[in-house]
């Protein structure tokens, strides 16, 4: 008699709440086969959404809720932040929009290193920090995840986005936008956040 066994694999569908075309690329590579990551954009959204909090956490939730209010879907989303120890934790929540309102990543880092310039000789460590919203049937999980390093005097690599051509993770000689992606997210902030946002779901 033969025996026929039915194997299903189940896909979750779930909006990202990003536009940052890094980030989505990342937790794509992060979250594997078993997620199909939705933007706003494909339901409808396709402003900005706001980030006017004052946390991390506080940004991340407020963009989970932003989707969750209008959509009514499962959703989640990617807050993060840098903290230099030699500015005092800045740029932190304004770590986004440090070298201006339009936001670009070579205006942020410019601004970056004049500011530590500035500030003189010290330690150059630094830590990205990501708070991850799961907004799942109507309930709010947070997620976090943080990756140690120190900040290079000059850019360099071409991987990764944002600050990444002047952050060294700790135990590494290059720059995060010098690691392949798949290494990167084995050690970063947002690998660790999305992977434990990904355990939970299993569970
Ligand atoms: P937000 O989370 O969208 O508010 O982005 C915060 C800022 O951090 C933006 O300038 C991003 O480009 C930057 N950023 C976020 N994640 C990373 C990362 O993994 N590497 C480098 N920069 C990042």
């Amino acid at each position: 008699m033969a025996i026929f066994a039915m194997l299903t694999l189940s896909i979750m569908k779930i909006v990202f709440a990003t536009g940052n075309p890094g980030k989505l690329r990342e937790a794509a590579e992060i979250l594997g086969d078993a997620f199909e990551l939705v933007t706003p954009a494909q339901v409808g959204i396709g402003e900005d959404i706001p980030e006017t909090g004052t946390t991390i956490r506080a940004n991340s939730l407020q963009k989970a809720q932003y989707i969750y209010e209008r959509t009514g879907l499962d959703c989640f989303a990617d807050d993060t932040g840098l903290e230099v120890d030699l500015l005092d934790g800045a740029p932190g929540v304004e770590t986004a929009r440090y070298g201006g309102p339009a936001r670009k990543s070579a205006d942020n880092i410019r601004k970056l290193l004049t500011e530590m310039e500035r500030r003189g000789e010290g330690p150059r460590t630094a830590r990205f920090r990501t708070c991850v919203t799961l907004i799942l049937q109507g309930k709010t999980h947070f997620f976090d995840g943080v990756m140690e390093g120190s900040i290079a005097r000059t850019p360099y690599g071409n991987g990764g986005f944002g600050y990444d051509p002047v952050f060294i993770p700790e135990g590494y000689a290059v720059t995060a936008a010098q690691l392949p992606e798949a290494q990167k997210n084995a050690i970063s902030h947002r690998g660790k956040a999305l992977r434990a946002m990904a355990e939970f779901l299993k569970r």
